[in-house]
């Protein structure tokens, strides 16, 4: 067996072997010293091969999925070989071979986010690549050609996908750096057979990709579902952008409250939470695409019967991935069972629909009514997960099944007559008939009553106060019973392979009506926010303006509670408003500011409503945010560093309709870099032929000047209300400059103890006074320039008197060096 064990171990040399033995899969060698050490379990030795002690490690095969699971999120990948014979019925040593390979792309996860495999060719002339993403678990994927290996890798960060598909000669060093410890494959370069209509390089990534599902999932799957998109079709965010908005992680901490994604998941479906997703990583850019969508989200809000069509909704589980299972040869009677209950329920949602006049709402389940008629003939109500535990089929929808069923039902009645009449026969009132799963039916008769035991009796087993014995008549019964329930449960599996094979026949109607409830879902998502939250339909076009008024924060403002957050108003042109300088004190709220306007946005380009009481948005293409570096995120490089490399990036890629979120860009650096860096950022953007939307917010308000020199430029302020030496926060946004900083009003709100303020206000008149933070010289108090700066009366000097003032004042320093203090 071990010889067995070696030679398949030898195909799969980077695969972690399970070795089916009975009721367990055994790892050995290697294999057993890291599994042991990775799942916690006993490391034995009970065999020897060639001398020496064969390490080994095993797992129940009824849990095995943790443990695959535990080995695989650990970054191996695990070939499961399954006995192909029945080990009672094989001669010699049982065959084995592996059925599947486990990679972290293909566990089959239940219910859950897609999870991709990306299957990359690089087209070396051209410097182009095929890029293939494919959910394996739910056998849909999507490909896209790219221009060169910036563009890939943003499409590869927004998917992050859990392994990645190379040729045996492509260089991934590039794969290394961006993504941690990144599972790749390289398979054999090979045709590129099929996906007609694709892109060359894209027809290769799809034949690695079906190359390698292919040795991973053994049987078959020939023909992959990929659809073509073109990235340049979305508004596109980068992952800082990403981050920056905390679409779908907080930028601190783990507390996902604080994300868009989890205040807009109202959709009831899996499918729909994917879809959700998608439309957040994709928003759309096509000004006709939106407003269907906004059609249909108008409708579901005032047709009023949207927590009917919800509910409805609520009954479809993940078709798509049961359709996946199904073609995958892997789909439990359970699995058909919630198919056929959401069929149901799907049937249930087209009539629904039906009176509705977007087209986005209406689906047809079509010739899928047959198949759910036939499901709804054939399983039981709730049928098990292993067909090997029986009751899958339901009484009624086969003949033969009936027949033996009802034997076997029936057996208790004969029984129980055999059980009278041989108490009769014995003159054994408490003879008993019973079961046993080693020992079979037997008759048992206690101690005193052994005499009367006839002689036909057979004894077959020895208990403390009683015997068993068995019958001629009861054997033969047993062997019927036996016989009758190994025929059912065969029968059974007939029936249900029967079941599975024609809903292989439907499954890319299943896969398309997946989609159609999707998109329902994620309509009445948005319409149910839309009126709990009171959004409002925006006018979507393609203007170059974007025009909000009341806007509101669509997370901040829940996280604050009903009525507390101030709505504000924004205002964006090409002509004269392109570039806005929010300015303000810490804390005012201009952060918040700037990232509504983002999300107000991005929210009307999915087609969803808006937290605004009115909003106009020409479509952006490209929404970039960054905020400047603060000390407390550690990463590798400087954050300073970091922040410059973003800003850098978006410099570089504006294009005609971008919309640009900047926030405190230049506070990781010193007053006067910071500033100069914030000022020449925004003269650039203002300069650039493209005029991107800029957002600005920066507590630097000498940055306000701007506005004098740029006639674009536009200067809003965040106001707060002075009370004696405090602050109160109004958080609202209006035209205009802030003077100060307030810092120190609010480090006094922040709790600094009150002489560190005083101090603080003491040289803050000092700095101010001077321009820069310079060398105090104190001069003794009958200094000759002590004397000569006193004579000075600056009210009536002229500008010439001034400079010649200064002159001799420079000449009395530098012959005094010693009252300059050596300065
Ligand atoms: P800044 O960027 O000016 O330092 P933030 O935007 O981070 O300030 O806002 C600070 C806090 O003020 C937020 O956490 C939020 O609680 C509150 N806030 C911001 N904007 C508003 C608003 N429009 N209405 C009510 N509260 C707000």
């Amino acid at each position: 067996m071990i010889k067995q064990y070696l030679e398949i171990k030898k195909r799969y040399p980077d695969a972690i072997l399970f070795f089916r033995l009975g009721d367990f899969y055994e790892m050995f060698f290697d294999d057993a010293h890291i599994a042991s050490k990775i799942l916690g379990i006993v490391l034995t030795s009970r065999n020897k091969y060639e001398g020496a002690e064969v390490p080994m490690c095993g797992v129940p095969h009824h849990s095995a999925d943790q443990y695959i699971r535990k080995l695989v999120q650990s970054g191996y990948k695990v070939a499961i070989c399954e006995q192909l014979e029945d080990p009672s019925k094989a001669r010699g040593i049982v065959k084995r071979d592996v059925v599947r390979v486990v990679t972290p792309g293909t566990l089959d996860d239940e219910e859950g986010d897609y999870s991709y495999i990306a299957a990359l060719y690089k087209n070396k002339s051209e410097g182009c690549f095929g890029l293939v993403l494919y959910d394996a678990c739910i056998s849909k994927g999507k490909a896209a050609l790219l221009s060169s290996e910036r563009a890939l890798l943003a499409e590869l960060v927004k998917a992050s996908p859990r392994e990645f598909v190379v040729p045996r000669d492509m260089d991934v060093s590039f794969l290394r750096k961006h993504f941690s410890s990144p599972f790749i494959t390289k398979v054999e370069d090979g045709s590129t057979e099929g996906f007609e209509g694709f892109p060359f390089e894209v027809r290769k990534a799809a034949s690695l990709l079906s190359s390698y599902l292919k040795e991973t999932f053994k049987n078959g799957r020939s023909d992959l579902h990929i659809a073509l998109y073109n990235p340049k079709g979305f508004l596109f965010i980068d992952d800082v952008t990403e981050k920056n908005l905390e679409l779908f992680r907080p930028l601190y901490g783990e507390d996902s409250r604080g994300t868009l994604f989890y205040h807009l998941l109202r959709t009831e479906t899996p499918m729909g939470s994917r879809l959700l997703r998608e439309a957040i990583k994709y928003p759309l850019i096509d000004v006709e695409l939106i407003k269907k969508r906004h059609d249909a989200v108008d409708e579901l809000v005032s047709k009023g019967d949207l927590s009917k069509i919800r509910s409805v909704l609520s009954g479809v589980r993940d078709i798509e991935r049961i359709a996946s299972r199904v073609e995958g040869g892997r789909a439990t009677p359970r699995d058909l069972s919630i198919l056929r209950d959401s069929l149901s329920f799907a049937i249930e949602l087209e009539g629904v629909v039906e009176d509705f006049s977007s087209e986005l709402l209406k689906f047809k389940v079509g010739r899928l009514k047959g198949l759910y008629l036939l499901l709804k003939k054939a399983l039981s109500e709730r049928p098990p997960i292993s067909i090997k535990d029986g009751g899958v089929i339901r009484d009624g929808f086969d003949e033969e099944l009936d027949e033996l069923r009802f034997f076997l039902r029936d057996v208790e009645g004969v029984l129980k007559e055999l059980e009278e009449r041989e108490r009769r026969r014995t003159g054994i009132s408490s003879l008993k008939v019973g079961y046993n799963k080693v020992f079979g039916y037997y008759i048992e008769v206690t101690r005193p009553n052994l005499k009367k035991v006839p002689k036909d009796y057979v004894r077959k087993q020895t208990l403390v106060s009683s015997e068993r014995f068995i019958t001629a008549e009861l054997k033969e019964l047993e062997a019927k019973v036996l016989s009758s329930e190994e025929k059912i449960l065969k029968r059974e599996e007939e029936l249900f392979s029967g079941l599975v094979e024609e809903v292989g026949r439907y499954t890319g109607e299943i896969k398309k009506l997946s989609e159609s409830i999707a998109l329902v879902d994620l309509l009445c998502a948005f319409a149910q926010i839309a009126i709990e939250r009171s959004y409002i339909r925006p006018q979507v076009d393609s203007e170059s303006r974007i025009l909000i008024k009341d806007g509101r924060h669509p997370v901040v403002e829940i996280l604050m509670g009903p009525g507390e957050f101030i709505p504000n108003d924004v205002y964006l042109d090409k002509g004269s408003s392109q570039v806005l300088i929010i300015t303000g004190p810490n804390m005012a709220g201009k952060s918040t500011y700037v990232r509504q306007v983002a999300l107000i946005v991005l929210l009307a380009q999915m087609g969803s409503f808006v937290p605004a009481s009115s909003a106009k948005i020409g479509v952006v293409d490209r929404i970039f945010s960054r905020i400047g570096a603060t000390d407390n995120i550690s990463l590798g490089r400087s954050t300073f560093m970091v922040e410059m490399e973003e800003t850098a990036n978006i410099l570089r890629n504006i294009t005609p309709n971008s919309l640009v979120i900047l926030d405190e860009i230049g506070r990781g650096t010193s007053t006067y870099d910071g500033l100069s860096i914030a000022w020449s950022v925004c003269e650039y953007l203002h300069d650039h032929p493209n005029r991107p939307f800029v957002l600005f917010a920066t507590h630097y308000h000498e940055l306000s000047d701007l506005e004098r020199e740029k006639n674009r430029v536009k200067n809003l302020c965040v106001k707060v209300q002075e009370r004696g030496s405090s602050i109160v926060f109004l958080r609202k946004v209006s035209p205009g400059r802030a003077d100060k900083s307030y810092g120190i009003s609010v480090a006094r709100l922040a709790g600094l103890p009150g002489e560190v303020i005083e101090r603080a206000y003491q040289l803050l008149k000092g700095f101010e006074g001077k321009g820069a933070p310079c060398k105090v010289v104190e001069l003794p108090e009958r200094s000759s320039i002590v004397e000569f700066i006193k004579g000075i009366d600056l009210l009536n000097t002229t500008p010439l008197e001034a400079i010649n003032i200064l002159a001799e004042l420079c000449s009395m320093v530098k012959a005094d060096k010693k009252a300059a203090g050596g300065s």
